[in-house]
C-alpha cells in the first residue's frame, strides 16, 4: 500500500482558549473530526485526492460552524457571496467560483468548473447557470443565515471595517475551510471553500478562489490551502509561493510554508495559517495568528486535531 495523507483547516484567526466554552470546542472538534473521517475513508479504499477533499470540504461547508457554504459570513449589503476552488496536482486543472449566492455547496461547483466547463474561473450569474444547469443543490438565503454571524455583521455594519469572521470581538470560532490530500496513486489535491470576510463590499474576491493564492496543488512539489486575511495572500501568492520554494529553491515542505507564513505573508501584515502537504505525505499546519482550527491524518500514523497554539 502507498501512503496517503490529509490534513484540513477550519479558518485562522483570534482563537483564544479563555474565550472558547468546552461545549464550543466540542462542536467544532467534532465537525473537523467528521470532515477528517470522511476524506480520509476515501483515501484508504483508494479513491482520489480530488474526491477526498471535495467531501471533507462539504461536510465542513454544511456546518454552520464554519464560514463555508452554510453560515457564510455576511457583506456588507447583508448578502452572502461564497468563492470556492479546487486544484489537481496530477494534471493540474482547477476550477473556481465566486460572487455565489444560493449554491449549498460552493466547491461542487468549483469542481463542476474543473470538470464540466471549459473556463477556469467563473463568477457570479455565469457560476449559478452552471449549477442550475447541473441540478446542484440551492438553498434559500434563510439556510445560509447563523444569527451569531449576523450579529458580528451588526457590530460593524455601515463601517468601512471588514474583518475576518474568526477576529471579531466576540466570535473567536468560525473559519474558512481548507483540505489538502495525497492519495494511494501519489496524486495531491487542494480545494478550499470560504464566505469571505464580515462586511465585504459586494465583489470583492478573496484568496480562497485565486489559484495560487488561497488553493495550489502540483505533484511535483505539493498542495496548498491558506486561511487568514485574504488581500495579502493574494498579494504574496501565497499557495503558489510555497510550491515555488520547493521546486526552484529545494526548500522541504516545512521550511518553504515557514518561509510563507512567517516572513513574507507576515512581512506584508497579513495574519493567517495554511495547510499543506508533499508528494511524499509530509504535513504542514503554520500559521501566524492565535490559533488555527485543524486536522491531519496520515497511513503513517499521523494524527491530530487542535485549534490552539499548542
Ligand atoms: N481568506 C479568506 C478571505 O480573505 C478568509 C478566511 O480565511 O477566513 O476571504
Amino acid at each position: 500500500m502507498a501512503d496517503f495523507a490529509i490534513a484540513l483547516h477550519g479558518g485562522a484567526g483570534t482563537i483564544i482558549k479563555e474565550k472558547m466554552t468546552i461545549k464550543k470546542e466540542k462542536a467544532y472538534k467534532k465537525i473537523l473530526s467528521q470532515a477528517l473521517k470522511k476524506g480520509y475513508s476515501i483515501l484508504e479504499k483508494k479513491g482520489k485526492a480530488n474526491d477526498a477533499v471535495q467531501a471533507a470540504i462539504m461536510v465542513m461547508e454544511n456546518s454552520p460552524l464554519f464560514n463555508a457554504g452554510k453560515g457564510s459570513v455576511f457583506s456588507a449589503e447583508g448578502t452572502h457571496e461564497m468563492e470556492a476552488s479546487i486544484m489537481d496536482g496530477k494534471t493540474r486543472q482547477a476550477g473556481s467560483v465566486a460572487m455565489i449566492t444560493g449554491v449549498k455547496n460552493p466547491i461542487s461547483l468549483a469542481r463542476a468548473v474543473m470538470e464540466q466547463s471549459p473556463h477556469v474561473f467563473l463568477v457570479g450569474e455565469s457560476a449559478l447557470k452552471l449549477a442550475k444547469s447541473l441540478n446542484l443543490k440551492m438553498e434559500k438565503a434563510a439556510y445560509f443565515h447563523d444569527e451569531f454571524r449576523y450579529q458580528q455583521w451588526q457590530e460593524i455594519r455601515g463601517s468601512e471595517k471588514f474583518q475576518l469572521d474568526h477576529s471579531a470581538k466576540k466570535n473567536q470560532n468560525l473559519g474558512t475551510v481548507g483540505c489538502v490530500a495525497l492519495d494511494q496513486q501519489g496524486d495531491l489535491a487542494a480545494a478550499t471553500s470560504t464566505g469571505g470576510m464580515t462586511n465585504k463590499q459586494s465583489g470583492r474576491i478573496g484568496d480562497s478562489s485565486i489559484l495560487g493564492a488561497g488553493n495550489y496543488a502540483h505533484n511535483k512539489t505539493c498542495a496548498v490551502s491558506c486561511t487568514g486575511y485574504g488581500e495579502y495572500f493574494i498579494r504574496s501568492v501565497a499557495a503558489y509561493d510555497v510550491s515555488c520554494l520547493m521546486e526552484f529553491k529545494g526548500l522541504s515542505l516545512k521550511e518553504a510554508c515557514q518561509e510563507v507564513i512567517h516572513q513574507r505573508v507576515l512581512e506584508l501584515g497579513g495574519s493567517g495559517g495554511l495547510i499543506a502537504i508533499d508528494r511524499r505525505g509530509h504535513i504542514e499546519m503554520p500559521f501566524n495568528t492565535e490559533g488555527m482550527y485543524r486536522a491531519c491524518q496520515s497511513s503513517t500514523g499521523k494524527n491530530e486535531l487542535a485549534i490552539y497554539k499548542d
